[in-house]
């Protein structure tokens, strides 16, 4: 049985003083939550999160990491710096990256070496647009962002990182895949990674889906067989939304 996972994207929203606030409220809402539970703030509400959630059993992930270790790379953070302000998990190609900040499949392979390599638990986006959908080539799309985000990753390393399928239609924007939609890519990914590493890897790694994810959808969603989780935007910046999600999870 794979330990459901949980994680809030709060993407650009929310200053230093209201994350910490943020964070405390879903702390006192989920004290007794038993899937994986992660908040993702900025990076420059992380540390005021990092405190607000000290001694819970809540994670704090980073937005983004940068692939080299140290240097002249204005602007960027590495994973020792994520991971010494207290980061357990970051995500990885969102696919607002890829559309607004030039992420590739490449960049996006070498942010999740930099990630694994620096103790860093990626959570891997991967997800289609309408049109790739529609042009009935959403497996191959979705095949082949999840093999080249793992290139020269190892089995070991492989079955730690967690892979959220967001459809790119989906986020944001109300419509959510439906449960046997979200169900099917999410096998289609499983059984890439069986590709790569085998079926006991396949077994244990862990599939969110996310896009539209909330209070009223989440139980449906993810009661279905390959679906191990959620990545939630809107939902995640409501606490009572949350805490109902990580319920539903339960
Ligand atoms: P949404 O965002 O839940 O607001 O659709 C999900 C995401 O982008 O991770």
């Amino acid at each position: 049985m794979r330990k459901k996972i949980i994680a809030g994207n709060w993407k650009m929203n929310k200053t230093p003083s209201e994350a910490a606030v943020l964070a405390s409220e879903i702390r006192n809402k989920i004290s007794d939550a038993k899937c994986d539970v992660v908040v993702c703030p900025t990076a420059v509400c992380i540390p005021g999160v990092v405190s607000a959630l000290e001694g819970s059993s809540i994670s704090v992930g980073a937005q983004n990491v940068h692939f080299k270790e140290s240097g002249a790379y204005t602007g960027e953070l590495s994973s020792a710096m994520l991971k010494d302000a207290g980061t357990l998990y970051t995500i990885i190609g969102h696919s607002e990256r890829r559309q607004y900040f030039g992420e590739t499949d490449e960049t996006v392979n070498l942010r999740t070496k930099a990630a694994v390599d620096g103790g860093l638990i990626p959570i891997v986006c991967v997800g289609e647009s309408l049109s790739e959908r529609e042009n009935g080539i959403m497996p191959e799309t979705v095949c082949r962002q999840t093999k080249l985000a793992f290139l020269n990753i190892q089995k070991d390393d492989a079955e730690n990182i967690i892979i959220a399928y967001e459809p790119i239609w989906a986020i944001g924007t109300g419509k959510t895949a439906t449960a046997q939609q979200a169900d099917e890519v999410c096998g289609i990914i499983r059984n890439t990674i069986k590709e790569l590493y085998g079926e006991d890897t396949a077994e244990k790694i862990r599939i969110q889906y996310g896009g539209s994810m909330n209070a009223g959808n989440a139980e449906e969603l993810l009661s279905m067989p390959n679906i191990d989780g959620g990545l939630i935007g809107g939902a995640s910046l409501k606490p009572d939304d949350f805490a109902a999600i990580i319920k539903a999870a339960d």
